[in-house]
C-alpha cells in the first residue's frame, strides 16, 4: 500500500474510533470517555492534516505558485489548532460540572467494549502504519503513527480509570480523568496552532541548521570573499536561505558564477532540501534593502 492509502484508512480509522467512543459515552455517561472520544478528533485532524502534506503540498510548482505548495499544511494545522482548543475547553467546562455534580456511570460493560474495540483498531494501524513509515522514511506517517500510539495509551489509561470507578465507586474520579486527558489535548492544540504560526510567519530555520549553513560558507571565507545579509526561513518542508555573497570587482563573471555554484552545492550538501539564493555583488557594494543590519 502507498503512503497515501495508510492515510486515508488513518482517517477512516479516526471517524469510526469517534463513533465509538462517542456511543460508548453515550452509553455510559462517563466524561472520561467523552473526552476520550474528543481526543480522536486530534487524530481526524493529524490524519487528514498528513494526508494534506502528502498530497497537496507535495505537488510541484506551477506557474502560480513557482515556489511550491509547501505552506498548504499551515492552513489546515491552523483551523484544526482552534477548532481542538475549543474541544478541549469543552470537556474542562463539563468536567467541572459532574465534579460538583457526581452521576453515576451506567451500562459501563458494553460502554468500555466499545472503546476498547476502538483502541485495538488505532493500536492496529499505529504498529502497521509505523512499519510503513520507517520502511519509506515518511515523516508524515510517522508523525501520524505516534500520535496514534499516544492516543491508545490515553484511551487504555481511561478505560482502567473507568474501572477503577466501578470497583472502588469514587464517581469523582471520572471528572479527574476528562480533565487530565483535556489537559492533554490542550497541550496538543497548541502546538498545532504555534506550528502553523511559525510557518505564516516565515520562521527563521533552527539554530543548529543555521549553524550548519555557517560551517559551509566559512569553507569558502577568504580575504577577497564575504558573506553577508543571510537569512533563513521555513515553509512546510522546504527550507530556505537568502545571502550575499561579495567577491572582487575585477573578477569575470564565469570566475563568480562558478564560485557560486560551488557555495550552493556546498549548501545543499549541509542542508538536505535547502533552496539558496546567492546574489553576486562586488566587495566595495552593498545592495540597500533598507535592512536595519545593513552596515552602509
Ligand atoms: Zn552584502
Amino acid at each position: 500500500m502507498r503512503v497515501a492509502t495508510y492515510l486515508k484508512l488513518s482517517v477512516a480509522v479516526a471517524v469510526a474510533t469517534i463513533g465509538l467512543k462517542a456511543g460508548a459515552w453515550w452509553l455510559t455517561g462517563s466524561v472520561g470517555l467523552l473526552s476520550d472520544a474528543l481526543e480522536s478528533l486530534v487524530n481526524l485532524a493529524g490524519a487528514s492534516f498528513a494526508l494534506l502534506m502528502v498530497t497537496l503540498a507535495a505537488r510541484p510548482p506551477d506557474d502560480d505558485h513557482p515556489y511550491g505548495h509547501h505552506k498548504a499544511e499551515y492552513f489546515s494545522s491552523g483551523f484544526e489548532g482552534v477548532l481542538i482548543l475549543v474541544a478541549a475547553l469543552a470537556i474542562l467546562v463539563s468536567a467541572a460540572e459532574r465534579w460538583l455534580n457526581p452521576q453515576p456511570l451506567e451500562q459501563l460493560g458494553l460502554g468500555l467494549g466499545l472503546s476498547l474495540v476502538a483502541t485495538v483498531l488505532n493500536g492496529v494501524l499505529a504498529w502497521a502504519m509505523l512499519r510503513k513509515a520507517r520502511e519509506v522514511r515518511s515523516m508524515a506517517l510517522e508523525g501520524d503513527a505516534r500520535h496514534l500510539f499516544t492516543d491508545v495509551w490515553t484511551s487504555v489509561g481511561v478505560v482502567l480509570g473507568l474501572v477503577a470507578v466501578q470497583l472502588s465507586g469514587w464517581l469523582w474520579l471520572d471528572p479527574l480523568i476528562a480533565a487530565a486527558v483535556a489537559l492533554n489535548i490542550l497541550r496538543e492544540a497548541v502546538g498545532l496552532v504555534r506550528r502553523s504560526v511559525d510557518g505564516l510567519m516565515d520562521h527563521a530555520l533552527e539554530p543548529e541548521v543555521q549553524a550548519s549553513i555557517e560551517d559551509a560558507l566559512a569553507e569558502f571565507k577568504h580575504e577577497t570573499i564575504r558573506f553577508d545579509h543571510i537569512s533563513t526561513r521555513r515553509a512546510g518542508t522546504r527550507r530556505f536561505v537568502d545571502l550575499h555573497m561579495h567577491m572582487p570587482a575585477d573578477w569575470s563573471l564565469r570566475r563568480a558564477a562558478a564560485l557560486r555554484t560551488s557555495v550552493e552545492q556546498a549548501l545543499m550538501a549541509a542542508v538536505p532540501g535547502l533552496r539558496a539564493t546567492i546574489q553576486l555583488l562586488p566587495s566595495d557594494v552593498e545592495a540597500h534593502f533598507d535592512d536595519p543590519r545593513d552596515p552602509l
